[in-house]
């Protein structure tokens, strides 16, 4: 069944004490969520077991940002899929722009970590989503076409129900731009219908598939009533508490 989402993506931001004590306010704060929607964190490497430890027992779950190419062994300063799993977290944000445009993450690249991620029990968080020059020339469509065939196609129908999609406009992201209610429905449809016709009609009306750019209290309720909007990911508004649990509930 397609599951609503609004995972949070706090990038390079918090110390510790100060990620804790978001995620503290996100737990203390948790019954503001509406049932039906999960909410998911995704805190840098180093915060992750002190923000496991303050969200337990609540049913926010726990993502990192990024994950290693390789399974173990000398690659230094990487950090696998494995350990990630072994610490608690459910999710992988994978192939974000920001990893595609200053450290080179290439689709061969990826199609490594979304296997590891998957072999070690972690659903993969797989973002696409055009820079602005490709959507001014109207490539758009191409662009995030060869982003899901390149990446995803090798994998089962299986192995597809745990990957969730996130859509995000480069020149939407923390630029305060947001792609409108149409345009990004229009993607959305579009990313599903990809779907629908490689892995089948099922798979595609499961997967749930995510907004990112510029998402915050005052656009997330018209953004999440598109019928292919499942949610979204959250940058900039997820480290104010308040404005991450106005979005979740804005379903
Ligand atoms: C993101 O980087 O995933 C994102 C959506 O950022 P922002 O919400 O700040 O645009």
């Amino acid at each position: 069944m397609r599951r609503k989402i609004v995972a949070g993506n706090w990038k390079m931001n918090t110390t510790v004490a100060e990620g804790v004590a978001l995620a503290s306010e996100l737990a203390a704060n948790f019954n503001q969520v509406p049932a039906d929607v999960n909410l998911v964190v995704a805190p840098p490497f180093v915060h992750l077991t002190s923000v496991a430890e303050a969200i337990k027992g609540t049913k926010i779950a726990l993502s990192a940002q990024n994950c290693a190419d390789k399974a173990k062994g000398a690659y230094t300063g990487e950090v696998a899929a494995g350990m990630l799993a072994g610490i608690g977290c459910q999710f992988v944000i994978l192939g974000h722009s920001e990893r595609r445009q200053y450290y080179g993450e290439t689709s061969a690249t990826l199609v490594e970590k979304i296997a590891l991620a998957l072999e070690n029990g972690l659903q993969p968080i797989y973002c696409v989503g055009e820079m602005k020059d490709e959507r001014l020339a109207g490539k758009h469509f191409d662009v995030v076409k060869a982003q899901i065939e390149e990446v995803l196609f090798g994998l089962t129908a299986e192995q597809m129900g745990h990957i969730v999609i996130a859509y995000e406009p480069v020149w939407a992201i923390g630029t305060g731009l947001t792609a409108s209610n149409e345009q990004a429905q229009e993607i959305h449809a579009f990313i599903r219908k990809l779907l629908a016709d490689k892995f089948g009609a099922k798979v595609a009306e499961d997967c749930t598939i995510l907004y990112g750019g510029s998402c915050k209290p005052s656009n997330a309720k018209e953004l999440f009533a598109q019928p292919d909007i499942d949610g979204g990911l959250i940058g900039g508004a997820s480290l104010k508490a308040e404005d991450f649990l106005a979005i979740a509930q804005s379903y």
